[in-house]
């Protein structure tokens, strides 16, 4: 009698751990990823409710006033977390595009940093792909909807972190960049995931 339960639970174990192997490979679509207490960011997947927890992919920047680091996939910075710039887009200038991975990212503010006022605008533009950095295929024209007063003499610089170990060697850099901004869009050319500033000329 025992016997014959425990063949019945065996076989019902059998058939349950069957059935979810021959689950469709099923791509999880993430919400947005969101700062965790932990030091990583937290999406969960729309579909099935199951979470996925990553670390962060920051960015360091040392500016006037300003030194600390930025998560370009949930925006976390020492000061609180860039939101999501809604109808952010890149757009490839090849005319066969590659096939590109991951959702573009770009999550900014005004006025990001207290110490240093000379930031008027901050912003972190990447494709990100189950939490991490995906590779930016082609070079690309980026266009970001602002709606902010922007003196025509602002810039707009990449942030290149400091590389390698030696940061003496490889030092941060900022690298201006032409852009037009009109009808409230920032237009720009590029592939490199990065911090991007729009900074008042000094
Ligand atoms: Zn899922
Ligand atoms: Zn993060």
């Amino acid at each position: 009698m025992m016997f014959k339960k425990m063949i019945s639970f065996l076989l019902i174990f059998i058939c349950l751990t069957v059935s979810s192997l021959a689950e469709p490979a099923h791509e999880h679509t993430w919400g947005e990823w969101l700062p965790d207490e932990a030091g990583g960011h937290t999406a969960t997947c729309t579909e099935d409710k199951e979470t996925l927890t990553v670390k962060h992919y920051s960015f360091s920047v040392n500016f006037g006033q300003f030194s600390g680091s930025i998560c370009c996939v949930c925006g976390k910075t020492p000061e609180g977390v860039l939101p999501i710039i809604e109808g952010a887009q890149a757009q490839s200038q090849k005319s066969k595009p590659s096939s590109q991975r991951g959702a573009f990212i770009v999550r900014g503010t005004g006025s990001p940093f207290s110490q240093e006022p000379g930031v008027l605008f901050a912003f972190t533009a990447a494709y990100v792909r189950d939490g991490a950095l995906a590779t930016w295929k082609d070079v690309s024209t980026v266009t970001i909807p602002l709606d902010i007063n922007l003196p025509e003499t602002a810039l707009l610089i990449r942030v290149q972190p400091a590389s390698g170990d030696d940061s003496i060697q490889n030092p941060e850099q900022h690298i201006e960049m032409e852009y037009t901004y009109a009808d409230g869009i920032l237009s720009f050319t590029t592939k490199t995931p990065a911090l991007y500033m729009l900074i008042e000329s000094t």
